[in-house]
């Protein structure tokens, strides 16, 4: 609950004979997002509410240095020194071993006349948007990235659900020098978490680009792009959720940051409304009136008055619509006791001016306190939100930002004991580029894993059978 700064309620200053205001919590420091309440013996006061920005920006920091991060590791960069049609099978294959071939004939599933074919087809089997390029895809490539998504698991192409399909000749040099100069770059998957400010919508999905040098020719040409495209796959098989979660959560965080200064701005308002408030009431309780008839009659309004302040109260720290509901009905019932006592004050009464001065006061800081309530709802769910999102991102990552996928992978096929080594110079880069080159011959070439990377094949057979 709100803890008020100050001994009192604010009410009229009483005059000698007058009631004492009632007691209040004994002081503290406000909390935050509360408002400072002023009594009305004290000088205004009035605190700007600090509705906690710092945890947006925190959380827009780690998960900038995540996405760094991220985009680092996720980079597909295959070197093409020498024809490309072989640089990916000596990237991946062990000396002296001829990985694949050139593979079965192509299923007919996976056979487009026409571009639009296998853009319809990616679409509906998938749930893949390809988006044009510069160049666009042509028939035989989407027919190769067909081919490779058709090779998943239905659990694990929910991985590529929702996700744009990128074709660009080559890489921008900063996306270059972003993946660490790996070669060409043949492959990119991103993971888009930014949201907009002001609404959260995420700026845009998830996407996977796919660059020339995906799309070698000769002999090899489509077992080398299968191994690309599923690679890129496997980027989102291993981080996709994990990176939707986080875009849920920059959602909450920009809507959050949106929120913050209306709830300031209508603090401000609140607390100057307070203060014109406290002014009014002490010049009020200069004039109590000299007849006891008119003592009592002061004393009667500032009694009901002191009801209209702690609705004032309630009605401005509200959490929740339901206790902003109740206060208004409160504040309300308040002001029109209050009202009714201010109507029996005699016309002669020497404090009446300033009495009804107080009153008009009273009521503006009644309608600033309802705007600061109804600023301060929002946040509080809005939050509340935030709080649980960043659970969600917790339940798919740990706390270095590695996803729990990757992290088992690791420790069961790089670091338990019979460990084994990545299966390519590529995938020796760094532990998701060694995940996603591992997961492109889990599904190319099942047959050559499970003979010669046996722990890596049965954990992922385990995993995503
Ligand atoms: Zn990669």
């Amino acid at each position: 609950m709100v803890k008020i700064a100050g001994s009192a309620a604010p009410s009229p200053r009483p005059s000698s004979t007058d009631e004492v205001a009632p007691s209040s919590p004994a002081p503290a420091a406000p909390e935050r997002g509360t408002p400072s309440v002023v009594n009305a013996g004290a000088a205004p006061e009035p605190t700007r509410v600090e509705p906690n920005p710092e945890a947006g920006r925190a959380a827009r920091v780690a998960h900038s240095a995540q996405s760094a991060q991220l985009a680092q590791q996720l980079h597909a960069g295959h070197t093409h020194a020498g024809p490309t049609a072989h640089a990916h099978a000596e990237g991946f294959a062990p000396a002296g071993q001829s990985v694949g071939g050139p593979g079965p004939a192509r299923p007919a599933a996976s056979t487009f006349a026409t571009r639009e074919a296998g853009v319809a087809a990616l679409d509906r089997d998938f749930g893949v948007r390809v988006r044009d390029g510069n160049p666009a895809f042509s028939p035989e490539e989407l027919s190769r990235v067909h081919e490779s998504y058709s090779r998943m698991s239905s659990p694990d192409r929910e991985a590529l659900r929702g996700l744009d399909l990128r074709r660009e000749h080559t890489a921008s040099a900063a996306i270059q020098q972003e993946a660490g100069g790996h070669g060409t770059l043949a492959g990119l998957y991103s993971p888009n978490a930014d949201a907009r400010p002001g609404t959260g919508e995420r700026v845009q999905p998830a996407s996977i680009t796919l660059y020339d040098s995906a799309f070698p020719s000769g002999p090899q040409g489509r077992q080398s792009s299968i191994h690309t495209i599923t690679h890129e796959a496997g980027h989102a098989v291993e981080g996709r959720r994990r990176d939707d979660a986080t875009a849920a959560l920059n959602g909450t965080i920009e809507r959050r940051n949106a929120a913050v200064p209306v709830l300031n701005d209508a603090n401000d308002a609140n607390n100057a409304a307070v203060g014109t408030f406290n002014r009014a009431a002490r010049e009020a309780g200069r004039n109590p009136g000299t007849t006891a008839a008119e003592r009592s009659q002061s004393r009667q309004v500032a009694s009901t008055q002191n009801a209209v302040n702690r609705a004032n109260e309630a009605v401005g720290t509200a959490r929740t619509p339901e206790a902003l509901a109740a206060a208004r009905t409160r504040q309300d019932t308040a002001v029109a006791a209050r009202d009714a006592a201010l109507g029996r004050m005699s016309a002669t009464h020497p404090g009446r001016a300033a009495t009804e001065e107080m009153v008009r006061a009273s009521d503006n800081w009644g309608s600033a306190a309802r705007a600061r309530g109804e600023a301060n709802v929002p946040l509080t769910q809005l939050s509340a939100e935030q709080s649980a999102a960043r659970a969600n991102v917790g339940r798919f990552e740990n706390s270095a930002h590695v996803s729990n996928e990757l992290s088992d992978f690791q420790r069961s096929t790089r670091t338990a004991r019979g460990h084994e080594q990545p299966i390519s110079d590529y995938g020796a880069t760094g532990p998701a580029e060694d995940y996603a080159e591992s997961y492109a011959l889990y599904r190319r070439d099942p047959a050559f894993m499970q003979e010669h990377y046996p722990r890596t094949f049965q954990w992922f057979q385990r995993q995503h059978p």
